[in-house]
């Protein structure tokens, strides 16, 4: 981008100070969490924008877009940059429109629904609604830095689901404001079953600048640790905690060993070559739970109240995605894979691919809510990589065995797990996007349209 468009880029927003250029920002603010993938590290490392633009109002957004398709210039929005597959990398230059100073919670509802803006971030809204008797329904476990934004364009679900399912689920999104990236860019509604249109396509077909997220109603937690002598104890345990609806729970996690090993600072809860089970229960459930851990043989390792996003510890730093940041802290040879195991033939999937890999494959169960009510185990295994073939032939035999996987090893929508089969992002983008200047290169399956 010639420093000339850069200027005037500077004079379309209240303050020059809010489009940034250093080398070193334009490095950081341009990349993610994209390292966790061995692939996707080299085909990453180098790309940045040409510079970053911090808006702070929609008009401003507007005129950005607007400046952006007279010149063709693309565009990849930025929420806090937790993402795990480059999804806010810019594969094309121009600019990095960073939102983080759009965080205003303008309010909660009187039955549950959060109004704010794009770059809230989820532990804020926790603690904000929690203040008023609400709390959220799910949240990945980047809890602490990730904007509400981010997580319904580029996560899924996380601490929650095992009860209220994806964000994809139950009318979990009601609804946002998206600006588009039209010859004209506007602001258009999504509510309903419109919001699928954005949820989850990475910023490719619109910029969410206000959103509507349903909450539920509060609930005092309790954290609980068991150990158990085996894997097998510790899941099917587990399962009977998540699968039973008369468990009020949060959480409901299983770590194989060597897995618990490497969560350094809470070894207290750790037992030598034992399994984990991880658990959060409505606190005047926890007696109840400790007396059914120990019929199962499972020895409770630690209880303690979760009082907000700053509890400590906070045994959700080490669930969902963040057991493969702990695995490659210890050793970095280590990445991972997001499955769905079968509920009724998961211990034959299991048997199968420890057959088959050994411990080449480390089990890490999160147990979630499908779209159908049922509770699945979900997965995020840890993974040994030696070779991109080989951790191939390991996505293709899980998926021959039945196991769902949605594979972070690839920088595009279609084979990472949520792309809808209605086509309806694709078409989405086809309308809103049809120069394709939103985070281009990240769904293959849109072609540009020409003109004849
Ligand atoms: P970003 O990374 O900034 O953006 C994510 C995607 O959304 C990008 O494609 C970006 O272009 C797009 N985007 C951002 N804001 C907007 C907007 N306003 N409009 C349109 N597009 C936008 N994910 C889960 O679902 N569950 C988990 O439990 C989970 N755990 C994780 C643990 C770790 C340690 C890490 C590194 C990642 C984890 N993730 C998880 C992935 C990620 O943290 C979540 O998806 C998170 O919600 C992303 O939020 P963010 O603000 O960082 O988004």
């Amino acid at each position: 981008m010639q420093v000339q468009l850069i200027a005037e880029l500077s004079q379309l927003i209240a303050d020059p100070a809010r489009v940034l250029t250093a080398p070193a920002v334009l490095d950081r603010l341009s990349h993610d969490f994209y390292w966790y993938s061995p692939i996707l590290k080299p085909l990453l490392v180098d790309k940045k924008a040409d510079a970053i633009v911090q808006p702070i109002s929609v008009d401003e957004i507007l005129a950005i877009a607007r400046f952006a398709g007279k010149h063709e210039i693309p565009i990849t929005v930025r929420g806090a940059g937790t993402g795990n597959y480059g999804q806010c990398v810019p594969l094309d230059r121009g600019i990095v429109l960073d939102l983080s100073l759009m965080d205003k919670l303008e309010g909660v509802t009187a039955d549950g629904v959060a109004v704010c803006q794009p770059g809230l971030r989820l532990a804020t809204l926790e603690t904000e609604a929690r203040k008023q008797g609400w709390e959220l329904r799910m949240y990945p476990s980047t809890l602490a830095k990730a904007s509400v934004g981010g997580f319904l364009a580029g996560g899924s679900g996380g601490i929650g689901s095992v009860t209220h399912g994806g964000l994809r689920d139950f009318d979990n999104v009601r609804a946002f404001e998206v600006v588009t990236m039209e010859d004209e860019p506007r602001v258009v509604l999504h509510e309903g079953p419109a919001v699928h249109e954005i949820l989850h396509a990475w910023g490719t077909n619109g910029i969410l600048t206000r959103i509507w997220l349903a909450l539920a109603p509060a609930v005092d937690w309790m954290q609980f640790t068991t150990a158990f002598d085996t894997y097998e104890q510790a899941f099917r345990f587990t399962q009977s905690i998540a699968v039973d609806p008369v468990w009020t729970k949060r959480l409901a996690t299983v770590f194989e060993w060597p897995i618990p090993s490497f969560f350094a600072p809470i070894k207290q809860v750790v037992r030598e070559d034992k399994s984990l089970a991880l658990i959060m229960i409505a606190a005047d459930q926890a007696e109840a739970l400790r007396t059914a851990a120990a019929k199962a043989g499972g020895e409770v390792t630690f209880t303690g109240a979760f009082t907000g996003p700053r509890t400590q510890p906070l045994l959700s730093d080490y669930t969902w995605n963040h057991t493969t940041l702990w695995a490659m802290k210890a050793d970095p040879a280590f990445t991972y894979l997001q499955c769905g195991f079968s509920p009724t033939e998961c211990e034959e999937q299991f048997r199968l691919l420890r057959a088959r890999y050994g411990d080449e494959i480390l089990f890490h169960i999160e147990f979630m809510k499908n779209g159908e009510g049922i509770v699945i185990p979900g997965a995020i295994p840890i993974v040994r990589f030696t070779t991109a073939e080989r951790l191939n032939d390991m996505i293709d035999y899980c998926r021959a065995i039945g196991v769902f996987v949605a594979n972070p090893h690839v920088n595009y929508l279609e084979d990472a797990g949520r792309f809808r089969a209605d086509n309806i992002q694709l078409l989405a983008k086809q309308k809103y996007d049809p120069r394709g200047l939103l985070n281009p290169g990240k769904m293959i399956s849109f072609h540009k349209q020409t003109v004849s």
